[in-house]
């Protein structure tokens, strides 16, 4: 291909939301109520919301997925001197959740293949002040709750899931977020589905999923009865209208990332120091993100791998994440995370969203081969 062709070639994006006509009726019906904070879409949000993705649990709707994070610690009773140990390998909300309560997250090691929690490092990170684990069902893969949830329960441990990448993931056959003592979804645009910002809270049992709303709502279940100091970290029914379309377009989002991802993974297999997405048996991976590993590779050199994906083959990607969450420099610390720090260096996600073509799916697939001197 010249190269005047190249540079008339679309961008694959690595990522894109998809907003419809439906979401924007949605969303004007709301604006034409004149009542556009929390109300009625947010209380039908919710209960939809549980019936399809949480198993009935009672759900409670937030303004982002790192608040309902933080909420779910507050209501589970977190706080100073209190541990919960979490995986590094995540974005920093799973982390900031727990310290911003004043405890302090614990870093394990992750499993290489599914990028998930390592069930085998949590048990040797317990002390006497660890009061949960915050397993993260990282890229859609759901991480292994029947042992974590095990562990949890001998160790008298709680579980709260960051479930903020996996809607509709399920682990031996019960759906992510309904494991723990909560589950959090986020609602952020790039995710599975979203309503602008937002996130959902699914609780286990009915006095966190009041105590969840107690903190969303300034304390007050009564109008100016506040029982609790608390939050504003209320949904819209702005943001809950565009929750409840997407809500139901995402089986047929979730049907077409998986198709995607068995397209790239037929197209990239057998590559020399390239590996694809593991899915363990009992999973059922929703892909958020389709991670493929470069065996061996330092960072640098994934990076440039990535840097001629979009250059000269204008295939969008991303690295989720470069830098382990304890070496950020909001924990700055030196603990060795042998597993985390290798696949921090070797990962990259190629785009799989429901958007693309078979002519993208193609281009990825050929961009890949061409970049890792498989041939094209
Ligand atoms: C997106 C994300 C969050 C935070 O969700 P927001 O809605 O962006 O606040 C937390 N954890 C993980 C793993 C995420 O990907």
């Amino acid at each position: 291909m010249s190269a005047a062709e190249q540079d008339q070639l679309p961008m694959i994006p690595a990522a894109k939301p998809i907003i419809g006509q439906e979401e924007r009726e949605a969303v004007d019906r709301v604006m034409a109520t004149g009542m556009v904070a929390q109300g009625p879409e947010v209380a039908a949000f919710e209960s939809e919301f549980s019936a399809h993705l949480a198993g009935g649990l009672e759900c409670v709707a937030v303004n982002s997925g790192t608040s309902g994070q933080h909420l779910g610690m507050l209501a589970l009773g977190l706080g100073p001197g209190d541990e919960v140990i979490v995986p590094s390998f995540t974005f920093a909300a799973t982390a900031n959740s727990v310290a911003i309560t004043g405890a302090t997250p614990v870093f394990v090691d992750i499993d290489p293949e599914t990028f998930c929690i390592d069930p085998g490092a949590i048990e040797a990170a317990i002390t006497e002040r660890t009061v949960g684990i915050q397993p993260v069902h990282l890229y859609g893969h759901p991480a292994e709750m029947d042992r974590i949830m095990e562990l949890a329960q001998r160790r008298g441990l709680w579980v709260a899931e960051d479930a903020a990448q996996a809607h509709a993931a399920t682990w031996k056959g019960q759906q992510v977020g309904t494991f723990g003592a909560f589950g959090m979804f986020s609602l952020y645009p790039t995710k599975n589905m979203t309503s602008g910002e937002g996130g959902m809270v699914s609780c286990r049992d009915a006095e966190t999923a009041r105590q969840v709303r107690l903190l969303r709502n300034q304390g007050m279940e009564v109008q100016y009865a506040n029982e609790i100091a608390g939050f504003n970290n209320r949904m819209t029914d702005i943001h809950a209208a565009i929750g409840r379309v997407q809500l139901g377009k995402l089986d047929g989002w979730t049907a077409q990332r998986r198709e995607n991802a068995a397209r790239l993974d037929a197209g990239l297999a057998g590559i020399d120091g390239l590996a694809t997405p593991v899915v363990r048996e009992g999973a059922e991976h929703v892909y958020h993100q389709y991670t493929i590993r470069l065996l061996g590779a330092a960072g640098a050199e994934r990076d440039r791998f990535a840097t001629a994906l979009r250059e000269e083959h204008r295939v969008g990607c991303g690295v989720y994440y470069p830098t382990p969450v304890h070496r950020l420099p909001s924990f700055g610390l030196a603990l060795e995370l042998p597993v985390t720090e290798q696949i921090a260096a070797e990962v990259l996600s190629l785009p799989v969203h429901p958007s693309l073509s078979d002519d993208d799916l193609e281009r990825i697939i050929s961009a890949v081969r061409t970049v890792a001197g498989a041939g094209a």
